[in-house]
């Protein structure tokens, strides 16, 4: 029983009770250019309950077995519909699937990891309307100049464009949360991104805001010194939050381009 509940609470099952705030996050979905939806840890299923009368092709991926069980027994939905796997190890192309959002409330601890497993597969993935803890949800809405600015920000709208949609308060969960959340939508920029390297701007954007308080010149010392004439590069002398999302991909491609 102990290590039971201990397992729950790793797993960061907070349950929605609110009908109407699980109607109110489905119907945010644009359904434009998209049939496909996948929901992350879909829990007792209130989210799945509205989406399955919306979307015709729904995904569920839910790491918990007893839950499995639970969505099986109350939900007609076929087998192969309910992936019984942790999300970040989870491949879309597994099932073959090419174009879907994601919808979900979010596991609080994994949020990072869950949005850097997004924009892993981003070319898959036009939209996502997620529920985070509010300040996690802020930290991937805000711009340069904001404390609240960071890694997540960045690198989240280099791909996406992204909007808050509204706060959740607490007591609408059980158990209670200690924090707020917010639900916060992804759009992909249609638009091509002129990106030379992913790979090296999620580097350089980490080793930035590793170290927010240095000017670029010193944080990225590692990146450019070995760069014959890194002092042409652009905004060395501005620090990490004072860049914008473009700044970043600029400098990372005049870095790319002189390697
Ligand atoms: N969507 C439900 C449950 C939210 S609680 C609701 O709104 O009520 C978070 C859910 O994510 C739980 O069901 C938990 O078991 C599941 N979960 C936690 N970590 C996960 C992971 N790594 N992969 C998939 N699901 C996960």
């Amino acid at each position: 029983m102990r290590r039971c509940f201990y397992n729950r609470k790793k797993l960061d099952q907070h349950f929605l009770k609110d009908k109407n705030i699980a109607e109110k996050i489905v119907k945010n979905l644009s359904f434009q250019n998209y049939n496909t939806v996948v929901e992350i840890g879909p829990g007792l299923g209130i989210l799945t309950n509205y989406l399955l009368n919306v979307c015709s092709r729904v995904f569920l991926i839910e790491i918990d077995e007893e839950l499995i069980f639970f969505l099986k027994k109350n939900f007609s939905i076929s087998n192969h519909q309910i992936i019984h796997k942790d999300f970040l190890k989870w491949n879309p192309e597994e099932i073959k699937l090419k174009n879907f959002a994601l919808i979900g409330n979010f596991p609080y601890s994994i949020s990072s990891q869950i949005l850097f497993h997004i924009l892993k597969y981003n070319q898959y993935i036009p939209e996502c309307i997620g529920m985070f803890q509010k300040e996690v949800a802020e930290r991937i809405i805000s711009h340069e100049g904001k404390k609240t600015y960071g890694i997540l920000s960045v690198l989240v709208q280099t791909f996406y464009d992204v909007k808050y949609l509204f706060t959740v308060k607490k007591h609408v969960f059980f158990p209670v949360p200690n924090v707020q959340s917010g639900v916060i939508i992804l759009k992909r920029k249609e638009k091509k991104i002129e990106i030379c390297n992913k790979d090296l701007l999620f580097k350089c954007v980490k080793m930035a805001f590793n170290q927010r308080r240095k000017i670029l010149k010193n944080s990225l010392e590692f990146f450019i010194k070995k760069i014959p004439d890194f002092y042409n590069l652009p905004f060395l002398n501005k620090r990490a939050e004072q860049l914008s999302v473009r700044e970043f991909l600029q400098l990372t491609n005049e870095i790319e381009i002189r390697k």
